[in-house]
């Protein structure tokens, strides 16, 4: 059974059919359940335990508890003293922590608040921390140094660790479940990032199978008897992320092959064994994926008669209602129980902004918390309906869900005259007072699970910072609960009755990523690689072939370049008088026209420049976004005079005009962005253009520009012509009529544009160059692995390395270095190196054989220099490209900066190691190759990125992130020395230079006296 996702549709849309999951009645004994279970506990807050005090204590909303997200996250994976201290000294001295110091009664809130106060006094947190609170605050007081400041500070971050794992391994886990009698019933949940390398992956699903083994074993699970229901005993939660480092909708044929099976044998493993096993909801990118492995898990004959089969369903996603449907169906058609448990979502924030990123249609999520609430109730009551088939778990810490679900439950109930088997979920260390109320005060509350993150300290980090961010927002039910300043009627509201007084369901402050930059463009529109549909139709673009002429049956020759000079120059005289107005609209209807065009160019970008799907479909991106971008910032450059201020009776205006004819020269990495770029900024203006594609992607910019042309670009004013660089430059560039040249390209190039230029006779002229780096990612040892990782590989391997913006050098503190490098050469592994049409390729083929050849010599080149690391392999196939136009993944590691003298434009990695005291020598040895174009840096240390900032040459500098795909207007790019003269592309300078600048000085008392001044009243 396929989960086929609903049509696109409004929010209002999606909310629509799920806006009243109540009934009067039942809303009522809802809120009234739900104050009085709020009451009760608070009447109680001295109970509370530690976890819920110290996020009450440190929310997001002040500098401490942003502070403590930072050391909480990266302390303790620091392998180094020097850094750590680095870290605490840097994030404590940002927080004013006497201001927690006792405000609470909670030994948790102290003693962090205590461990954290590193003010010279200080800090030990021995073991009897929590036996001896008054003891150990005294012994704080008296001792003071850096070793034991940080030790103290592991300490304290260990202490709020434990408070949400269970235990370090499964051992201790089932060891404290079966002394600690809240603990009884759980969902075990095995910590970590999700799996980078095949390693990972099988590291993750070992501990899997241990756990189910360890968890159908244990004492407490055997304690509750054979006879008793499954769902009585601890359970285990998987991620499918950790069983593969390929788990996304594209590598579909990975999944079935490979996860599949883990997961199919993860959940034998548990029938057998007699405990439940849920399937926790991810990303929403990945829902649809993660239905069919769940459908293949349903479908196995082998666990048909078992029960404890289940899936997470994230009530904030906009598909949630369509999700519990199918399980329904699902359930119906295998003719077996399933278990849903209903959560409402765990990275709403990181949903909203990766949507905004890749600009898509709609959100897949609810941009209103109450819209959550109201969808979680809804599928409630749909669960309810299904109980028959599903078994309902009610994963939530706010009182009014709880007390909703109840309400559902009994009306369930009455309705079929029977019992409803269902139960409620919690996380550790979460919940805990508000369970023990509702236990107090309700009858009818079910079995409560607790989730129980079971993990090394050093992996629960990931996991702490989404609890920390969750809890901390100040719409959190829990942030919230306890907080006597917020009246119990505000904690506890109806969200129905909220959602009816909106006038519009979607958030009035979170605009649809299409309408990110406001009224003075569109975002363009990415495409949304959850959906199949889409994935199906962009590969069949890509399969699509051309059938494309030879580069050189299209050049054209010298003479036809003077006649377009000459062409140009007389369609300058009446282009520069057409209303900017109108340039701008032909700008704008040329991006929507390449909007409508998309499949067409991913087609012709694969062929012809053998771009991958993702980096086609950037391409075009960013080519809409330069055409709306200029558009709008020619408007406002050229849109009226910008009057001065000056003495009364005259009158300064100063405007920018248009230059003549422009001198367009385009490479072949971004033949559709960096050609259209350049050309549009230069048209939108009022200048005219001789423009010159690279020699091997023609048919690109004559595609490209037959678009401008539809577009109302005229004949005349844009000329587009083929041809070897270096004739073209040489008969360009003693153009009389020339006015400006814009190139990017190589450093050699651009510095014989500089030379011919400033040798002609007459005006000088403007250059506007952009060109290579050696670009470089330093990496301390606060970074986070994982992420580097990540980073690494999309800024070195994308576009097969062909960004003049690519990671080229990548340096690590040596501390850390060794763990990165391992992962490294791990996830290189798993990278699909072969033919750009198939979806699955992350690395297609360099441009031509010849630029192989070259890359493999600086391949030779290096590694006699240093020492290769790591290649990775070429795929059996290469589709209809030739084998040689490929270039495996390298990874060669260098002793210095200063071995790496020159930019290899392909899928190369050096890496170097530095020591903590060797940064300054290594940021001058980067300073000293002479270019500036793009700087990564990963660290949590604000201090560092900030003296690496002022210390490079780099025009863009990316902190925690990868380094590429600069978003025009959002990212202005360009760099600096050898690297390029700016002003940046995309950014607001861009349009100046193609213009030239006016000033008229009118003396306006000359014709009969400063009116102006003797009419002032
Ligand atoms: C046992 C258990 C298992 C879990 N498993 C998973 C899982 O597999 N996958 C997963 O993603 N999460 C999982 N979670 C985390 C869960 O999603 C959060 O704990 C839950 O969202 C918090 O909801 P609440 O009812 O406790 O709190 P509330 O404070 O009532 O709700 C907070 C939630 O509302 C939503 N929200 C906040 N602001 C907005 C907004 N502006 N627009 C729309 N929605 C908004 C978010 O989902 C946020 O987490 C699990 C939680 C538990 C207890």
């Amino acid at each position: 059974m396929t989960f086929i996702s609903p049509a696109l549709r409004s929010e209002t849309q999606d909310l629509a059919p799920l806006r009243m999951p109540l009934s009067a009645a039942e809303r009522l004994v809802a809120l009234e359940t739900g104050r009085s279970l709020v009451k009760g506990a608070r009447a109680r807050a001295d109970e509370r335990p530690y976890l819920d005090a110290f996020l009450q204590e440190f929310g997001l909303s002040n500098q401490e508890g942003i502070a403590l997200m930072c050391l909480a996250e990266a302390l303790l994976r620091i392998p180094d003293d020097e850094t750590a201290d680095r870290l605490i000294a840097e994030k404590l001295t940002s927080g004013n922590w006497d201001s927690h110091s006792g405000r609470s009664d909670s030994l948790f809130v102290n003693a962090s608040t205590w461990g954290l106060m590193l003010t010279g006094r200080l800090v030990e947190l021995p073991d009897e921390v929590r036996s001896n609170a008054n003891g150990w605050l005294r012994q704080l007081t008296q001792r003071a140094s850096e070793p034991m400041v940080r030790q103290a500070l592991r300490r304290a971050m260990k202490i709020i660790g434990s408070e949400f794992v269970v235990g370090r391994d499964i051992d201790e886990a089932l060891r404290r479940s079966a002394s600690d009698a809240s603990l009884a019933l759980c969902s075990f949940d095995m910590l970590g990032e999700g799996a980078r390398t095949d390693a990972d992956a099988e590291r993750y699903f070992d501990a899997y199978v241990k756990a189910i083994e360890q968890i159908g074993r244990s004492k407490a699970n055997r304690n509750t008897g054979l006879d008793r229901s499954l769902h009585d005993r601890s359970s285990i939660s998987i991620k499918l992320s950790a069983l593969d480092p390929r788990y996304t909708a594209i590598h579909r044929e990975r999944v079935r092959t490979r996860l599949i099976p883990r997961a199919l044998e993860l959940a034998r493993m548990a029938a057998a064994c007699g405990i439940g096993l849920t399937v926790d909801a991810e990303e929403q990118d990945r829902l649809e994926i993660s239905l069919e492995i769940f459908a293949a898990m349903a479908s196995d004959p082998a666990t048909r008669d078992w029960s404890g089969l289940g899936l997470a369903v994230q009530a904030y996603g906009r598909r949630a209602m369509a999700v519990i449907e199918h399980i329904t169906e699902l359930a119906e058609t295998q003719k077996r129980a399933l278990a849903v448990r209903l959560v409402k979502g765990a990275y709403w924030d990181s949903e909203i902004k990766r949507a905004q990123e890749r600009g898509l249609v709609e959100y897949p999520v609810y941009t209103r918390k109450c819209s959550t609430d109201v969808s979680y109730l809804a599928c409630a009551r749909a669960l309810f309906a299904a109980s028959d088939r599903l078994y309902p778990q009610f994963a939530t810490h706010n009182a009014h869900t709880i007390a909703a679900v109840l309400s559902l439950a009994s009306a369930r109930r009455e309705a079929i005259g029977g019992s409803v088997d269902f139960e409620f979920q919690r996380l550790h260390g979460m919940g805990t007072l508000l369970y023990d109320e509702a236990r107090r005060q309700l009858t009818s509350l079910p079995r409560v699970r607790v989730y129980a993150p079971v993990g090394p300290h050093a992996d629960l980090l990931a996991y702490l910072v989404r609890r920390l961010l969750e809890n901390g927002a100040n719409t959190s039910f829990v942030n919230r609960f306890m907080d006597e300043r917020v009246s119990i009627e505000q904690v506890v509201s109806d969200p129905i009755s909220e959602i009816e007084t909106l006038s519009d369901i979607a958030h009035e402050r979170i605009p649809l990523p299409t309408g990110l930059y406001g009224a003075s463009r569109l975002n363009s529109r990415g495409v949304d690689f959850g959906r199949r549909s889409n994935i199906e139709q962009i590969q069949q673009c890509l399969k699509n072939t051309l059938n494309l002429p030879s580069p050189e049956s299209r050049y054209v020759t010298p003479d036809d370049v003077e006649m377009a000079f000459n062409k140009a120059s007389l369609a300058f005289l009446d282009w520069r008088r057409q209303p900017v107005a109108e340039r701008a609209e032909i700008l704008e209807r040329a991006a929507d026209l390449l909007d409508q065009s998309r499949d067409s160019f991913l087609t012709l970008l694969a062929t012809e420049a053998g771009k991958t799907a993702a980096d086609a479909i950037a391409e075009i991106r960013e080519t809409i976004d330069f055409c709306r971008y200029y558009a709008a910032a020619a408007r406002q450059l050229q849109g009226a005079a910008l009057v001065l201020d000056g003495p009364t009776g005259e009158r300064n205006e100063l405007s920018h005009v248009p230059r003549g004819v422009w001198c367009c020269i385009s490479p072949w990495n971004f033949p559709l962005a960096i050609f259209t770029g350049q050309i549009v900024a230069a048209l939108v203006t009022g200048n005219t253009v001789v423009a010159k594609p690279a020699e091997t992607t023609p048919e690109v910019a004559l595609a490209m520009s037959d678009l401008l042309y539809r577009a109302g670009v005229p004949r005349d004013v844009l000329h587009v012509l083929p041809m070897v660089g270096k004739e073209f430059g040489a008969v360009a560039l003693r153009q009389s009529t020339l006015a400006g040249v814009v190139f990017t390209g190589s450093t050699q190039t651009a510095q014989w544009l500089n030379r011919t230029l400033a040798a002609r006779d007459g005006a000088i002229l403007p250059l506007i160059a952009e060109t290579g780096g050696i670009n470089a990612m330093i990496v301390d040892s606060t970074a986070l692995p994982e992420q580097v990782v990540d980073d690494v590989l999309s800024s070195a391997f994308g576009s097969a390395g062909q960004r003049c913006s690519a990671l080229r050098l990548l340096c690590l503190q040596a501390d850390s270095a060794e763990r990165i490098l391992e992962m490294l050469n791990g996830a290189m592994e798993s990278l699909v190196v072969g033919d750009p049409t198939d979806l699955t390729t992350d690395v297609g083929p360099v441009i031509t054989a010849s630029a192989a050849t070259d890359l493999e010599r600086h391949i030779e080149r290096m590694c006699e220099r240093g020492r290769l690391r790591k290649r990775t392999a070429l795929a059996a196939t290469t589709g209809a490209v030739a084998k040689d136009r490929f270039v495996r993944p390298a990874l060669i590691e260098i002793a210095t900066a200063k071995d790496l003298d020159r930019e290899a434009f392909g899928p190369i990695l050096h890496v170097l190691r530095y020591r903590t005291e060797e940064l300054p020598q290594l940021l001058e040895d980067l300073r000293a190759n002479g270019y500036g174009l793009t700087l990564g840096i990963q660290t949590r240390l604000d201090g560092t990125r900030r003296t690496l900032f002022e210390g490079t040459l780099a025009g863009n500098v990316y902190v925690n992130r990868n380094m590429i795909g600069a978003v025009v207007g959002v990212q202005p790019f360009g760099g600096t020395g050898l690297s390029g003269t700016g002003p940046k592309a995309g950014g607001p300078d861009y349009l100046t230079r193609f213009t030239t600048e006016r000033v008229i000085t009118i003396n306006t008392t000359a014709t009969g006296g400063n009116t102006a001044l003797l009419t002032l009243e």
